[in-house]
């Protein structure tokens, strides 16, 4: 059993990439149903003002993985053994590789009109044979919602991704948690965008070099707001560690 990293109140689970694979396809095929949340420090900052998204992610999630070099810092600097970042869009593409190869049936839901589609296009020319059973873009009424969960039940897909950005994505997938029939829930972020090639994601270098928050701002400035999480995150984790003394 791994030991879960408590950090400011969420618990994260110190698996490796290959392990939180292994973890979820096994589940998959054996309809073992996870609702799982990849946390950047962005998305624990958001929970420590956000007392609905705090209990989705501490009670109703079945899995929060460490996504960012923020959350990985954090765990080992509060004396727990993360040993490396799972990032959302790195396991979202795992998964997809693993559904492929093991013929389970995938749903993408989000997205600005047509980017779901396009992104599963780009997909199935990855991995030849994956199945993405359906699409919807992720701009809805409330009235939609039940014509929504009704179109994703009735695809048969057994794993959801949900690309509506943290934190509405896990709202909803923790509010219609019970009616959803895919086995697999997970947001993704702007994913969808990403592997439709809409949106770039930083080169490999900076990634290792631990700044690809400095690429989103360069490419995104509005998300300067959003980023003072990150400085607001390390003191927080910090006066947590002074308190544990
Ligand atoms: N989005 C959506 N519905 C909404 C709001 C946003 O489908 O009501 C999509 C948006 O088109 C984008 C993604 O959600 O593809 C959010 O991307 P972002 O990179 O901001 O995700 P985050 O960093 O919040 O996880």
């Amino acid at each position: 059993m791994k030991v879960i990293a408590i950090i400011l109140g969420i618990p994260v689970v110190p698996y490796t990439m290959e392990e939180a694979v292994t973890k979820l396809i096994e589940d998959v095929l054996k309809k073992k149903r996870s609702f799982v949340v990849t946390a950047n420090a962005e998305i624990i900052m958001m929970a420590q003002d956000d007392p609905e998204y705090k209990i989705i992610l501490s009670q109703t999630a079945d899995l929060i993985l460490p996504d960012g070099a923020g959350t990985v810092w954090a765990g080992n600097y509060l004396g727990y053994v993360i040993p490396e970042r799972v990032a959302g869009y790195d396991l979202y593409l795992r998964l997809l590789e693993e559904a492929a190869d093991n013929d389970i049936p995938v749903y993408f839901f989000g997205g600005k009109p047509g980017i779901a589609e396009e992104a599963a296009e780009e997909g199935r020319r990855r991995w030849p044979g994956l199945k993405v059973v359906g699409c919807r873009n992720g701009y809805f009424s409330a009235e939609e919602e039940p014509e929504i969960i009704d179109g994703i039940n009735r695809s048969g897909a057994a794993m959801l991704f949900a690309a509506l950005g943290a934190p509405k994505q896990e709202k909803w997938l923790a509010k219609y948690k019970e009616k959803l029939k895919p086995c697999l829930l997970m947001g993704i972020g702007g994913s969808f965008d990403v592997l439709a090639g809409k949106v770039q994601r930083a080169p490999k270098w900076m990634q290792d070099a631990r700044l690809e928050w400095f690429f989103r701002l360069i490419k995104q400035p509005s998300r300067f707001g959003r980023m003072l999480a990150l400085p607001k995150f390390v003191f927080a984790v910090r006066r947590e560690k002074g308190m544990k003394k």
